[in-house]
């Protein structure tokens, strides 16, 4: 479907915002590890961090197709900054506008949207990415608390992406129910509360990467995002949303990396001509160009399944429900932004390979593209469980 009016006046203002106050700093944030002070602030006035949040409760409201253009062109010009901006809109804030109590939501939705509080996801552990069923943080009820209702968290999550600078996190927990887990709405200014273990990473090395350790954190029951057993629900639904974020993510790290290697086909010179005109660059080109359309179109197919589930509706489930779509788009897309990325640092040639150009870090993003929100061998394995459901 063509984008509308409005998506696109929407996307050139995301691409403005991204060409001239990211795509600039975007080395620099890479080198110093860390995002430009004022980033949060000015995705908040643009409103880009209140995107999936309903306009009742202070956010834009956008549909799914606007927020995947957004997210793309932010991508394009700064990974990090896109990744953060994923997952407070994707895991968190739809998570919470989808499944909060009116009480939950007029607590944090407008802060989320108005960049007071920024979101962050933590469900994984050391010993648990792929398999979050297994996780170890416990939450148990704090019958000494004043409505006996309250919970007691202990654990570490490990990679949680900004979690220096989240005002909420979406903590998983394993709760007394049995095989329970929950998922709680967890202030970080809470008594019990820390981030360490700052992580050197390969890639989006400007979005913050730490540990976020849970000592006897205690939370009202106001905490927990629906009932105490729905968090492996929640789970599974968090992942669909945030894979087609990452799939859109890579899509703008597709379209930059080509944007880059066409533009320096065409100024290098070799054997007396443009490197353009070898046949082997533009086969290049091509098949670049073929998977930036490929990688976006499986996105955008991903983006109406969630669209549907926003509207309370649509198959989850089968080779066309949404964990199916989910899992297809963010295993294309981010082997696509893997392949392209790979190719524009060989049409760089020896600059390719020099920090001094900015393809290097793209192919360094683009890997982590195929690793975080599940690993591409368990997309894999998520499509194949779709596809045999009913055999
Ligand atoms: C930069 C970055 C940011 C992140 N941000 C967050 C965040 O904000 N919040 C959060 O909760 N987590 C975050 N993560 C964690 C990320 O989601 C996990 O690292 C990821 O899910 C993989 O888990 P793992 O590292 O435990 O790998 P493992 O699950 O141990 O996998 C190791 C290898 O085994 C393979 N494997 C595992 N299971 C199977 C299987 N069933 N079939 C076939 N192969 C399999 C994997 O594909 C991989 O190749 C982040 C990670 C990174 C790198």
């Amino acid at each position: 479907m063509s984008p509308t009016a409005e998506q696109l006046e929407i996307q050139s203002l995301a691409r403005d915002f991204a060409e001239g106050e990211l795509r600039p700093h975007s080395a620099d944030w890479d080198a110093a590890q860390a995002l430009g002070e004022d980033v949060f602030d000015s995705l908040a006035e643009l409103g880009f961090l209140g995107m999936t949040v309903p306009e009742e409760h202070g956010g834009l409201g956008f549909d799914t197709a606007t927020y995947l253009l957004v997210l793309e062109e932010l991508a394009r010009g700064d990974a990090s900054v896109a990744l953060s901006v994923a997952i407070h809109s994707g895991p968190v804030t739809s998570l919470l506008a989808h499944h909060g109590s009116e009480a939950q939501k007029a607590r944090w939705l407008p802060r989320l949207a108005a960049g007071d509080a920024v979101g962050a996801l933590a469900l994984s552990e050391t010993d648990t990415g792929g398999d979050p069923s297994s996780i170890d943080t416990r939450a148990r009820r704090d019958e000494a608390g004043q409505d006996g209702g309250s919970w007691i968290l202990d654990g570490e999550k490990r990679w949680v992406t900004g979690a220096s600078q989240a005002g909420l996190v979406v903590v998983f927990a394993r709760t007394d129910e049995e095989d329970g887990i929950g998922a709680f709405l967890v202030d970080t200014s809470l008594d019990g509360v820390t981030v360490s273990g700052r992580e050197t990473t390969m890639g989006f090395r400007a979005s913050e990467t730490a540990r976020l350790r849970l000592e006897d954190v205690r939370v009202g029951s106001d905490a927990l995002l629906g009932p105490a057993d729905h968090g492996r629900t929640y789970a599974h639904e968090a992942l669909d949303v945030a894979r087609v974020g990452i799939a859109a993510l890579s899509v703008g790290i597709t379209r930059a990396a080509l944007e880059h290697a066409i533009r320096y086909a065409t100024e290098r010179e070799q054997f007396g001509r443009s490197i353009a005109r070898f046949g082997a660059i533009q086969g290049k080109l091509a098949d670049m160009q073929q998977r930036v359309s490929g990688a976006r179109a499986l996105t955008h197919r991903a983006g109406e399944a969630v669209q549907a589930l926003v509207n309370g509706g649509g198959p989850r489930t089968g080779p066309d429900g949404l964990t199916a779509r989910a899992a297809v788009a963010k295993l294309a897309a981010s082997e696509a932004a893997s392949w392209v990325a790979d190719e524009a640092v060989q049409i760089f040639g020896g600059y390719g390979y020099m920090r001094d150009y900015p393809v290097e870090k793209l192919l360094r993003d683009a890997k982590g593209t195929e690793i975080f929100e599940g690993t591409n061998e368990v997309m894999r394995r998520v499509i194949a469980r779709e596809l045999l459901r009913d055999t």
